[in-house]
């Protein structure tokens, strides 16, 4: 049989035609427009646990026999061979019609009855199911996974007319908790992203799955899907009409005409211009507004902070960021009072610049708030910062899926003289070792010195110690100086004697910078404040860090010293990507953002806990994430100076 494999419409590609039917023109071309989802798509799959999920769904079907020819022409003639049989259970059947071709997670077969199951690798609540939204309907958060399976029963159904289907999701269930250790470590990554499972022989893998994953009959949601018009960017239909309409544009390779609005904001085919790869987003714009290149200049609407009337300004005609009134914004003060920066304030900054009164430079710092907020704080500084994952399979009986692992923390100290060091650090990457206790265990070694501040970026911090806490509490066989531990996290957390001050809410209020596009995350902030911190700047131009006589630091120790900063590069996070690459071992030496961005963190974890690698490969690993680390908590010193020694004498 000849198929032309490149030309159906999947259910990856039918999800992307809902989020916007224009992409899958650029999804096509990999080799012409730029795709950060693409690039990231093994890794976001790792660090989600998926290949866990899948494997762990499959152990519910003990007969189940897998597809594993990989052109869709021979899968789809196995699983046809396959389902002449009366009852079977297929793996990965591939299922192609008319201009469709899916392949299922699972399928059952019972005489004329399918039972079609997809697998998710979402954390599902069986005690609080919520498919259904407060409002009725679908929830917008379970509604993409329905239409996915409504897509998938739809094709089935053209497929064997005369079958009757029923269509399930199976998610980890986080109402239910592991009755056996080290389920984590049954299911590692090999070769080409197989997933090998090895169960030990005493333990009843069905009986595990069954225990981990629910299944969960969505009939009623998936009718409702097919029974009325579906939505999507400036359109809506009938979900075999559009499939239809976005199969035969894709098989002819054919744009579907750009409907641009508050969803291009989250659109992965966008890329600075000038890049190698084209930017469909800005193809899609100046097509949409028969704009060029510099109608971008100045921003657009989908750049203001925060902002939730984005879609109504673009239904209005108002695309670029200089054409936004401050009516549109609302209702605000023209001054800041004593509560800093609001929301509104800073979107107007963004909207039309800093004022002349309050210019300090290129950038706005609310001195009356900096000053009564910084009073408040009492030396030594302490700044931390966590690196945490979410894992699908628990490491321990008693243990529920997803729950928050916390695998390495970076602490700076700041003494009242000004001095700075890297006072401590934390990697627990141990396949299969559970290190939150060792975690909260080191971090009270780093922290109980003394009663000095603490400083986190988020609060996200507070989440993962909120966490290890109730962990502690709640968890079987706590180690014994569980009270202690608790009494130090019940201080360190929201509401205790020595709460955790979040420096993004600081920046939030007190200082703005174009370039940081109102954002407050520190990979924003921190070049931006670079840019007009002269004294700071001076300070990490020398090559004084990890100097015998400069700021001691564990991970960059050297006799030369480092230089954060210099001519060309103002920019710490570059000057750590340069490095990374050297660290990393030859098999993902072109992963360099492992270390040189925050969230592959969690997937470095993902690789080091399933994934066979050398020993050398795996030190690497972690001495590019204990720099990186180092540098996010550096980062957060590097900006207090700012705001002390630059932006104070506004
Ligand atoms: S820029 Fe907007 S219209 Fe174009 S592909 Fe992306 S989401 Fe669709």
């Amino acid at each position: 049989m000849q198929v032309n494999t490149k030309r159906f419409l999947t259910k990856s590609r039918f999800k992307l035609a809902v989020e916007c039917p224009t992409k899958l023109f650029y999804a096509s071309k990999p080799k012409e427009y730029s795709d950060t989802m693409q690039e990231n798509a093994f890794m976001a799959m790792l660090a989600e646990g998926g290949y866990q999920v899948g494997a762990l769904a499959k152990l519910r079907y003990p007969d189940g026999i897998e597809i594993e020819e990989k052109s869709h022409a021979e899968a789809f003639a196995k699983t046809l061979e396959y389902l002449k049989r009366d009852n079977i259970v297929l793996f990965e059947p591939a299922i192609l019609v008319g201009h469709f071709f899916i392949r299922i997670d699972i399928l059952i077969k019972q005489g004329k009855r399918f039972e079609l199951i997809e697998v998710k690798a979402k954390s599902y609540d069986s005690m609080n199911p919520e498919i259904e939204g407060k409002r009725g309907g679908i929830s917008a958060g379970m509604l993409p996974y329905i239409q996915d399976a409504a897509f998938q029963t739809w094709v089935l159904q053209q497929a064997f007319p005369q079958t009757e289907i029923t269509t399930a999701l199976m998610m980890p269930d986080k109402a239910h908790h592991s009755e056996v250790d080290g389920i984590n470590q049954m299911f590692k990554i090999g070769e080409r992203s197989q997933v090998e499972v090895k169960i030990p022989a005493e333990i009843d893998a069905k009986q595990l799955a069954e225990t981990l994953l629910t299944k969960v009959n969505v009939d009623a949601y998936v009718a409702q899907v097919l029974g009325a018009p579906m939505s999507y960017p400036n359109g809506q239909g009938m979900l075999s009409d559009v499939a239809n309409v976005w199969a035969l544009a894709y098989k002819n390779d054919e744009k579907i005409v750009p409907a641009i609005g508050a969803h291009c904001g989250a659109c992965q085919f966008k890329a600075p211009m000038g890049e190698p790869l084209k930017s469909g987003f800005h193809e899609c714009w100046k097509e949409a507004n028969h704009w060029v290149d510099k109608d971008f200049a100045g921003g657009t609407v989908l750049d203001l902070w925060n902002f939730r009337g984005k879609q109504k300004l673009i239904d209005q005609g108002i695309y670029k960021i200089n054409q936004v009134t401050r009516d549109d914004i609302g209702t605000f003060e023209d001054e800041p009072n004593e509560t800093g920066l609001s929301r509104m304030q800073r979107q107007w900054l963004q909207v039309v610049g800093i004022p002349a009164d309050y210019d300090c430079g290129g950038y706005y710092f609310d001195k009356s708030y900096a000053r009564v907020n910084m009073a408040a704080w009492h030396y030594p500084y302490h700044f931390i910062d966590f690196e945490t994952s979410a894992v699908a399979l628990p490491f321990h009986a008693g243990m529920r899926p997803y729950e928050h692992v916390a695998f390495q923390f970076s602490h700076h100290v700041m003494l009242a003289d000004g001095s700075v060091r890297h006072a401590g650090e934390f990697i627990c990457v141990e396949p299969g070792v559970f290190p939150n206790y060792a975690f909260a265990r080191a971090l009270k070694a780093e922290l109980d010195k003394d009663n000095g501040m603490v400083f986190m970026w988020s609060h996200h911090e507070n989440t993962i110690l909120s966490t290890i806490l109730r962990q502690l509490s709640q968890y079987p066989n706590p180690p014994e100086d569980a009270e202690n531990l608790i009494t130090f996290l019940k201080v360190l957390t929201k509401g205790g004697e020595r709460e955790m001050v979040d420096l993004c809410t600081f920046a939030e209020k007190a200082f703005f910078h174009p370039d940081t596009k109102g954002g407050n995350g520190i990979k924003q902030v921190l070049p931006a404040i670079l840019k007009v911190a002269s004294k700071v700047r001076e300070i990490y131009r020398k090559p004084i860090y990890g100097a015998p006589n400069g700021i001691p630091s564990i991970n960059f120790a050297s006799d030369a010293g480092f230089a954060w900063v210099d001519d060309f590069v103002v920019e710490p996070y570059a000057r750590l990507k340069q490095y990374a690459k050297d660290l990393l071992p030859d098999s993902i030496a072109d992963e360099t953002s492992i270390i040189a961005d925050g969230g592959a963190a969690a997937t470095a974890y993902a690789r080091l806990q399933f994934e066979e690698m050398s020993q050398v490969g795996r030190d690497k690993v972690v001495a590019a994430l204990l720099r990186y680390c180092e540098l996010d908590t550096l980062a957060m010193v590097m900006i207090v100076q700012a705001w002390q020694f630059d932006c104070e004498k506004y």
